[in-house]
């Protein structure tokens, strides 16, 4: 399999100057299983550019959400095969509160918060609700997980003859140092929240993420072959990410630790 990231800014879309090495879309990360088949993980600004990538290419796909917070969504209405009226969209998440999955998503997809009302969607939609799930997409194991964030959050872990990749998104494993590694321990690629400097994190406990020493902590607890940092926070420009990445490398000790950018391709043995 193969992974390659549209987008890995966390929170806000961050366009300009000051982010064109690392990007400024919202997160969404694609991934080709090795029979071909499309999996697409959150739907941020990044899946705009994938799915004029994907259009007219695929027939079928599964879109993995780990969450509805809008960093995570508001690619979707541009999501070019969700206007293709040949095209099948499975869309997983979790169970929001408060209503279904399909419902939550539908209302974003409406006036007034969208243009076009939801019924005129012409792709197959069907929504599946996980929680601590394990299921199977075309040879993919895919596995679920609730991990500490606001409001119920997933995670998720892929695997193909033997090989792991396990994303991460969002996570604040400083109020729960556990969160999520049923997923992310010992994956070949472990794509993670590293959103703020450990000054930041201090008026920012319980939004969700992690600080730089609960990301290096966290790498040594899942001791993941390869790491990503992901999720990267609006105010940071690409000279104060590779500050946070040199910081991340010498605090953790990984080998193969680095920053996610828009367009990396990820090939996984
Ligand atoms: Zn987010
Ligand atoms: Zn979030």
């Amino acid at each position: 399999m193969e992974a390659r990231i549209w987008g890995c800014r966390g929170s806000l879309a961050t366009p300009g100057p000051r982010t064109v090495r690392y990007g400024g879309n919202t997160t969404c990360v694609e991934l080709r299983t090795a029979t071909g088949a499309v999996v697409v993980l959150d739907a941020g600004t990044g899946i705009r550019d994938l799915g004029r990538a994907l259009v007219g290419s695929v027939t079928e796909l599964d879109l993995l959400l780990t969450h509805l917070h809008l960093d995570h969504i508001e690619g979707l209405g541009f999501f070019a095969p969700l206007f293709d009226p040949g095209c099948t969209v499975r869309v997983h998440g979790p169970r929001p509160d408060g209503g279904s999955l399909a419902e939550m998503v539908a209302t974003y997809l409406s006036p007034p918060y969208f243009p076009v009302p939801f019924e005129r969607i012409d792709a197959d939609l069907t929504f599946v609700e996980l929680e601590r799930d394990t299921f199977e997409l075309d040879g993919l194991r895919v596995t679920s997980a609730p991990v500490k964030h606001p409001g119920p959050t997933l995670a998720y872990r892929l695997s193909e003859n033997g090989t792991s990749f396990a994303f991460v998104p969002d996570n604040e494993p400083g109020l729960e140092r556990e969160s999520g590694l049923e997923v992310a321990a010992g994956a070949d690629l472990l794509l993670h929240d590293a959103q703020y400097t450990d000054d930041e994190y201090t008026t920012r406990v319980g939004w969700g993420h992690c600080s730089l020493s609960h990301f290096t902590a966290y790498l040594r607890d899942a001791a993941p072959a390869r790491a990503v940092m992901v999720h990267h926070d609006p105010t940071h420009d690409d000279a104060e990410l590779e500050r946070m990445l040199d910081e991340a490398r010498s605090a953790s000790g990984h080998e193969r630790l680095e920053l996610g950018h828009e367009g990396l391709a990820l090939q996984l043995p």
